[in-house]
């Protein structure tokens, strides 16, 4: 994120934190940042009359916001669009008239960009999306509806466990829609928000706002649909805000953290619709994928990470996407202190030692441990697995320990190598790679190593 881009959403966080959800909507979630320069920010208004309430309400916001990020004080400009007219008389009085009209009017002119938008988090694009086996699909059908709003795939509902990268999808799906049209009326929200909005309307009995809001958008990106379970006056009302969006072609999409089938205690009539259009599932990565991701993530740290530090981590946390940036933020904390320049194996394993430790599913296993479960399960000695022998079924067996090993444990190649009785790293390499294209063909291989890892955690 570039200084205005931290600026901008440093504004509209105090400003939601300000302000009345209702009034942040209608004052604030249009507006755009065109520029800073110097010590004057060129905001973007999508009418006049909305220039007063920013004079009255969020100048400190602005001076706040300034001060963090510039250490300054930013004055600012606003800009309309050259097609709203000049502001009324009666301001104060005709503001609610004002919405009401503005919302069924043509859309105004463009804005210039670059502007952020107030939900949608710039930094989840789909270029920086590492696609793999287990998201390919996902991803490919996220592209195909942002080039294709309301079109083929009606909604688009994406589930799968948490820290996959739906909610990196869904604001790509926003980004990029954007950046194809900035004048395209998007809304990204978790389904938590959308209720808190429902019922903060509903309270302020001011439904026909809500409505226009939620109904006259072009793509509407929901996060966590699960959230709405339980949640009957809401599902009602979504129900309705569904219909209305689908029934004119405007794009939906969705993301849970279930198959749609598993949605107990949500409308049967919600859940038919989730599947109209395409499901998608985003599986954890696998051992490579992993790897990508985090060669990918960090580029973004000042050091060099060394191979044999990336197959690590790669092979310490097995589930989730979050657990690898987590354990980079760890290594970050721990290479500052340090003033270290390269992060080795070691400075790995010492940074995120507490991050295993708290989770269960990432116990460090011996190699010795797996050694031992391959050769239980191939009727193999552990002895043969380190020896020399080379009968098939020994070889067989000693690759699939080398391949464990590499996935499952702390050691670098080397150092697997020294524990398979002095063998080169090449071979280890060797042995991993001939394994893994196994798995390509041949499913029941797969079976037997899920079988050997149960054995081994
Ligand atoms: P979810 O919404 O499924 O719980 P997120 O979208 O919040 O998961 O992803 C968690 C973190 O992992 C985010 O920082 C996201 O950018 C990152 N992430 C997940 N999948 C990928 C991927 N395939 N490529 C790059 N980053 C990813
Ligand atoms: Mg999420």
């Amino acid at each position: 994120m570039n200084q205005e881009q931290v600026f901008w959403e440093r504004v509209l966080q105090l400003a939601k934190d300000n302000l009345k959800q209702s009034a942040f909507d209608f004052f604030v979630s249009d507006a755009r940042l065109l520029e800073v320069s110097g010590n004057t920010a060129r905001i973007f208004l999508d009418s006049p009359f909305k220039k007063l309430f920013w004079e009255e309400n969020l100048k400190g916001v602005i001076i706040t916001a300034g001060f963090e990020i510039y250490n300054e004080q930013i004055t600012v400009i606003y800009e309309f669009s050259p097609a709203s007219s000049s502001p009324s008389q009666s301001r104060a009085n005709s503001e609610r008239r004002h919405y009401a009209q503005e919302l069924n009017s043509s859309p105004v002119s463009p804005p210039i960009t670059p502007f952020i938008h107030p939900d949608i988090k710039p930094q989840y694009t789909f270029t920086n999306f590492v696609q793999g086996d287990n998201n390919q699909w996902a991803k490919a059908a996220a592209l195909a509806v942002s080039d294709n709003l309301g079109g083929l795939y009606n909604p688009l509902f994406i589930f799968g466990g948490p820290g996959l990268g739906k909610t990196h999808l869904l604001n790509a799906i926003g980004n990029k829609v954007l950046e194809d049209n900035p004048n395209a009326r998007i809304k990204y929200l978790s389904s938590e928000t959308f209720i808190n909005d429902f019922l903060e309307h509903l309270r302020l009995n001011d439904m026909d706002n809500f409505k226009k809001t939620y109904r006259n958008l072009d793509l509407l990106l929901i996060d966590d649909i699960q959230s709405l379970r339980n949640k009957a006056s809401t599902q009602e009302e979504f129900f309705h805000t569904f219909n209305a969006l689908h029934e004119n072609s405007k794009q939906i999409v969705l993301t849970s953290d279930r198959n749609p089938d598993y949605l107990d205690n949500l409308e049967e009539r919600l859940v038919t619709r989730f599947k109209w259009g395409l499901t998608s599932e985003i599986t954890p990565p696998d051992f490579e994928t992993r790897i990508a991701i985090l060669r990918n993530k960090c580029q973004e740290y000042p050091y060099e990470f060394t191979d044999d530090t990336l197959t690590y981590l790669a092979g310490q946390f097995n589930s989730n996407v979050r657990d690898l940036e987590g354990a980079l933020k760890d290594i970050h904390l721990l290479a500052t202190m340090r003033k270290l320049t390269e992060i080795t194996v070691d400075v790995a394993a010492e940074a995120i030692r507490s991050r295993k430790q708290t989770n269960p599913q990432n116990m460090l296993v011996s190699i010795e441990k797996i050694q031992n479960e391959v050769g239980n399960f191939y009727g193999v000695s552990q002895k043969e697995i380190k020896g020399a022998k080379r009968v098939q079924n020994i070889v067989h067996a000693r690759q699939v320990a080398m391949y464990l090993a590499r996935e499952l444990t702390d050691n670098s190649l080397p150092k697997i190598g020294k524990e398979f009785g002095g063998r080169d790293h090449t071979t280890v390499m060797h042995a991993y790679n001939k394994i893994k294209s196994l798995l390509v063909e041949d499913d029941s291989l797969e079976i037997e190593l899920t079988t050997i890892r149960n054995k081994i955690r």
